[in-house]
Parts: structure tokens; sequence; C-alpha cells
């Protein structure tokens, strides 16, 4: 049966439009190769376009697929691209890919060393900021197509900013965690903005655990910055004990849970004490154990 690279196109979009991208995305390569074969590459061109662009339905959070959509899309010059019930523009549907490849590609970049988690702050918010000038208070149409979320431009520049802040957090937690809570504190203004409250009040809560500052129990040395530079241990406090620290400013203990803190140096001493302790105490009842195993054999070769 003759079809028409025109006919091809109409089924490839019907079927977009039904929300069957894989089918869709072979109808499309079916149009492209019968419009190549018919002499009109200016209409292959754009079935290629749609092709790759539908893809997208499977590329997941491959940032260098949306990349190459990005291009094929931008070189479609001012073409409008039918898109089920939609015409969009094919330059503001570049623009837009383009971005969702920059938060894609931000998301995945390493965070190893404090170098790392620099640049991937900065390069979150660089996202974040694409999305508040070129999509604002619209919907992000590609994720609501591929990824199922409705979101707009503004909320997801808030969760990269928030992503940011965070990210600049810990790159700063172990040398002034004063200055990472600020960013958690401020991660947290960002998170509600995007309306997820639940990352903001974890934000907010790191943010006080990292300002906290205390007074080693044992060294009395003043710290900043729950479990990082300081930690809560269990004790039995007396009340006596607990009056002890009036003249300080800081605390030594929670006065609720009766935890004391102990610093880093004097908590990571404590642990290879603790640890060799357990070593050697495990050894002798390893030793002690052997003997009465080896008395208890014989005792029952001797019954034979
Ligand atoms: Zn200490």
């Amino acid at each position: 049966m003759f079809r028409s690279s025109a006919k091809l196109f109409e089924q490839a979009n019907d079927l977009f439009t039904q929300g069957n991208f894989p089918a869709a995305e072979g109808k499309y390569a079916d149009a492209q190769m019968k419009f190549q074969k018919d002499g009109d590459p200016q209409s292959a061109q754009l079935a290629g376009a749609y092709a790759v662009f539908v893809a997208l339905s499977h590329a997941g959070m491959n940032a260098t697929a949306y990349a190459a959509v990005a291009v094929a899309l931008k070189n479609l010059g001012g073409a409008t691209l039918k898109l089920g019930v939609r015409e969009v523009p094919a330059p503001s549907l570049a623009t837009e890919v383009a971005i969702v490849s920059e938060d894609i590609a931000a998301l995945g970049l390493p965070r190893d060393t404090p170098a790392q988690q620099a640049a991937r702050a900065q390069a979150l918010k660089q996202a974040g900021v694409h999305y508040q000038s070129a999509i604002g208070q619209n919907i992000v149409f590609v994720t609501e197509l591929f990824q199922k979320e409705t979101i707009t431009g503004m909320a997801r520049a808030f969760a990269l900013f928030a992503l940011s802040e965070e990210m600049q957090g810990d790159a700063a937690a172990y040398t002034d965690p004063k200055a990472a809570g600020a960013h958690y504190q401020q991660a947290s203004i960002f998170w509600t903005q995007a309306k997820n409250s639940d990352a903001a009040l974890s934000a907010r809560t790191r943010g006080q655990e990292l300002q906290k500052a205390v007074k080693c129990w044992f060294c009395g040395r003043e710290v900043t910055g729950l479990a990082i530079n300081f930690f809560e241990l269990p004790s039995e406090l007396t009340v006596a004990l607990t009056k002890s620290e009036s003249a300080s400013v800081l605390p030594t203990f929670d006065v609720g849970s009766n935890k004391i803190y102990s610093c880093r140096g004097c908590n990571s001493t404590m642990n290879t004490l603790a640890d060799g302790w357990a070593l050697k105490r495990s050894a002798e009842v390893y030793v002690k154990l052997e003997a009465e195993i080896e008395q208890l054999r014989k005792q029952i070769q001797q019954r034979r």
C-alpha cells in the first residue's frame, strides 16, 4: 500500500496526541526517510527533529540527549511545531530543552571535593536563573510531557536555588559551619518559595544544627556545628553535675535529653580507645573460648 510522506507525518502526529511516543517516534523517522526520497530535505529535517524530540520520552536524565535535541530544534529556524493540541515555536522549544539539559547536567556534576561542590553550586544556580528568565511563570512543557511533572519555570528555579545554597553549605561545613548554616537557612527560604515544605523544614533544621555552638564537656573547647565539629553523647548527669556549668555561656550538655557535647577531637580519641579495648577484650574472650572448646573435645574423646 502506498503511503505518502505527508500521510506518515499525520499518523505520527496522531500517535503523539494519543501519548504513544515510541510509535510516534518510529513514524516520524519513517516520514523523514520518505521526505528525503521525495527530494524534500526541509520537510525531512522537520520530521527528523520531531523524531529526536519524541525520543526524549525515553531519554531519562540524559543531559547529552537533551542538548542534542536543543540543537536539532534550533536548526529548524523559525518553524512552528505541532505537538498534540499545541503549536510550539521551534526556537522557544529549543531554549526550553536546552535549559532542561543544563538542569540535568548540573544535578549530575560530582560533589566529592569543596572545589567540585562550588562548581556544582554555581551550575545549579545558573540553570535556575535560566528557568527564571526564559520560562518564568509558564509550565515547563518538556518536563510535563516526558516526566509527567507539572511545574512552572519559577518553581524549578527556586528548587535549583535551594539546591545550590545547600551545596554551598556542604562546601563550607568543615571550614566555616556558621556560614554553612546561613546557606542552609537561605535554602529553606527558597524551598518555601518552591512550595516544598518538607525540604524547607529539613534545610532549616540542618541550618540550626550547623549554627549550634557548644562547649565540649571534656576539654572545654568552644565549637560550632553539630555532627561536624561536635557530637551528642548519652550520659548519666546528676543535678550536681548540671549545676556545675552555670558560669559558662555555652552549654556543655542538652538539658532535655541529658546528652553531653563532645568535640570531634575528644570524640575521635574516645572512639579509637574504645575500639582498641573492644578488640583486646574480644581477643581475650576468643582465647578463653578456644581453651574451653579444646577441653570439651578431650572429654568427648575420653567417653568414646
Ligand atoms: Zn573536646
